[in-house]
């Protein structure tokens, strides 16, 4: 198995080798480091917790880039289009089955992943039987998490600055 996760401090992605060699998860663009969550089984491919923060909630995606399908409807629009300018009918329906056909048969070939609600990191090379796919209420409930999170930050910030100043002033 290995990870594909957000550096929390630089915000940069970072992929790392086989998690079994690993003894913590750090940042390939800056120093951010930290220990794998204790009590996680490494060599286990069926993970139940996230690698990076040890959330319980994962989802399963097709680790299928979004911007690639895009292009393809892009790229098969584009052709059977002017395939029709030059009365060339089959042709178009052709090309546009050709491309819908491209998309699917990648669809199906691309891996499964596992991915955090929490954290968003990946999971790859992993059994992903016996989770889900995505769920809308659990992903929302998740987003609200993170916001009221964001916002305590920056009351604390504030307040600390606050602080700093009214003991800078005395
Ligand atoms: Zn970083
Ligand atoms: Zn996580």
């Amino acid at each position: 198995m290995h990870l594909t996760f957000h550096c929390p401090k630089c915000d940069r992605t970072t992929q790392t080798g086989d998690i079994a060699q690993l003894a913590n998860l750090s940042c390939s663009h800056c120093d951010w480091e930290r220990p794998i969550p204790e009590g996680l089984e490494r060599s286990n491919q069926a993970p139940s917790e996230c690698f990076r923060c040890g959330n319980s909630d994962l989802w399963r995606q097709k680790n299928f880039p979004q911007t690639l399908g895009f292009l393809f409807v892009a790229l098969g629009a584009i052709t059977s289009s002017i395939a029709w300018m030059y009365y060339k009918p089959i042709l178009a329906l052709s090309i546009l089955m050709g491309f819908a056909l491209l998309d699917m048969i990648l669809y199906i070939v691309m891996p499964d992943v596992l991915v955090c609600y929490r954290c968003r990191t990946k999971h790859h090379d992993v059994d992903v039987s016996q989770h889900g796919a995505f769920d809308h209420e659990l992903g929302e409930k998740y987003r609200q998490e993170k916001i009221r999170q964001e916002e305590a930050e920056q009351e604390q910030a504030k307040k600390s600055l606050s602080q700093f100043d009214s003991e800078g002033h005395s």
